[in-house]
């Protein structure tokens, strides 16, 4: 899918600048100026209209977007990628989503000097509650399932067992369709930058008010004269574009590394890793395994310190038992959850979840950033609901722990960043520790598009 173009002007010397949809990092290749975009909420776009006036009025949509994940009795998790938008407002339009529109028309930061912005009505959490509900709805599968018939008794024709002549009646393979419910037991979701955006619209007075799209003059809703009126008090008072943090470490002043999707940011000067939190630079404690290497590259995982009593789960012994390990440590440590810090395709991120929740890779508090690490795109904020999902992905004895899921309420006790080193091969990236895993390079590259 194409990314959305956000068109803005650089803070410092106003030259244009094309952002992608929830880039936060804006650089400017005139003045080389980098800034971090910290909008106050989510962010805010408008589509410009063909005429620009004062007097268009930008109904918000919002927009969800993100990795969705759902395990289901009979047992089976799936994932998906969440991408919608809804009308946020109680306007009747012919239009209640937005559809592929933000894909081919030009997107700006909403500001209200150049119209009327109606605040959202609809409730965000709630809209999102509706986005994981649908997550949540029992699923039908068509499964097909081989009966493997015996030939030598039944299959062949006659009745004698040894008569091989004829083979008319006899069919390797015999399948019946089954259709099989799945109740979904918990859900869980990875919001990558949820956001408003403002869709022009015309209003042409009269005993009925048309509402006209502001890109096609198609007429797409009706309201009465008062209904405008009652619609427009609501419009926003003062809204302007995000604001900016410069990227400069606020500790040491050097230049922050990151990409510009990046959700935390890195600096090479004094090692050190934040985030940014209500327009503040924030920062995260990481990890890395006690042995460097000089060749590796270093992904970053969210390392999430937790015990499950309702699952008697409390350390690394009972996680063995629970996945049904061959091998059981001898000394218990503290259990670990392992979430990528990247994205890639929702079953692959599963995947990645199951194998180094499993082999726990040893990474321990660190002063000096690994070198070469990749970017990280994925922030904590909901990683932890994502806990039950990856141990039903892991235990093996799923009858018995699947109904009490949704009750397991995991203790967080502390999130760090674990980055662990990867060997780039031809084709794949090929972790360098305890478990044999690699990860297809292309999926790389394909999940930073997402
Ligand atoms: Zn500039
Ligand atoms: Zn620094």
């Amino acid at each position: 899918m194409r990314s959305w173009q956000v068109e803005t002007q650089c803070p410092q010397c106003g030259a244009p600048v094309t952002l992608k949809e929830a880039q936060h990092v804006l650089s400017c290749s005139y003045c080389k100026t980098r800034l971090y975009l910290t909008p106050n909420g989510p962010f805010r776009y408008a589509i410009s209209p063909k005429t620009a006036s004062a007097e268009t009025i930008y109904i918000p949509f919002w927009r969800i977007k993100g990795l969705g994940f759902t395990a289901y009795l009979p047992p089976k998790t799936a994932g998906s990628l969440i991408d919608k938008t809804y009308l946020a407002t109680d306007v009747s339009l012919d239009m209640v989503s937005l559809g592929t529109r933000p894909q081919v028309m030009r997107l700006g930061f909403a500001n209200s000097q150049k119209g009327l912005f109606i605040r959202p009505r609809r409730d965000f959490k709630r809209l999102l509650d509706c986005a994981i509900r649908q997550l949540n709805s029992p699923i039908t599968e068509r499964e097909t399932i081989r009966d493997d018939p015996n030939i030598f008794l039944t299959d062949i024709s006659g009745g004698d067992p040894f008569d091989r002549s004829d083979f008319s009646h006899w069919s390797p393979e015999r399948t019946r369709t089954v259709f099989k419910k799945y109740d979904p037991v918990v859900s869980a979701f990875l919001d990558e930058g949820n956001s408003l955006v403002y869709f022009p619209v015309t209003a042409e007075a009269g005993d009925t008010v048309i509402l006209s799209d502001g890109l096609t003059n198609r007429p797409i809703g009706k309201l009465t004269p008062s209904g405008l009126e009652r619609l427009t008090k609501t419009a926003a008072t003062a809204m302007s574009p995000p604001g900016a943090l410069p990227l400069l470490c606020p500790n040491c002043g050097w230049d922050l590394d990151c990409a510009e999707e990046s959700r935390a940011v890195l600096c090479p000067g004094c090692d050190k890793v934040w985030e940014i939190r209500r327009g503040h630079y924030a920062s995260i404690p990481f990890e890395v395994p006690a042995k460097g290497n000089p060749d590796a590259f270093y992904l970053p995982f969210w390392k999430i310190k937790t015990t499950i009593p309702r699952l008697a789960l409390h350390d690394t012994r009972d996680l063995a038992r629970f996945a049904n390990q061959s091998h059981i440590p001898r000394k218990p440590s503290p259990l670990h959850v392992f979430i990528p810090a990247f994205k890639m395709r929702p079953r692959l991120f599963l995947q990645l979840c199951k194998v180094f929740t499993c082999a726990q890779p040893e990474t321990h508090p660190a002063d000096r950033l690994p070198k070469a690490p990749y970017p990280i795109l994925l922030k904590r904020d909901g990683i932890r609901e994502m806990i039950p999902i990856v141990l039903a992905e892991i235990g093996a004895k799923k009858a018995r722990f699947y109904p009490n899921l949704n009750r397991a309420e995991p203790a967080v006790e502390r999130v760090t960043l674990a980055f662990l080193p990867f060997r780039q091969t031809g084709y794949e990236a090929v972790y360098e520790g305890n478990v044999t895993f690699a990860i297809p390079r292309n999926v790389l590259k394909w999940g930073r598009k997402l």
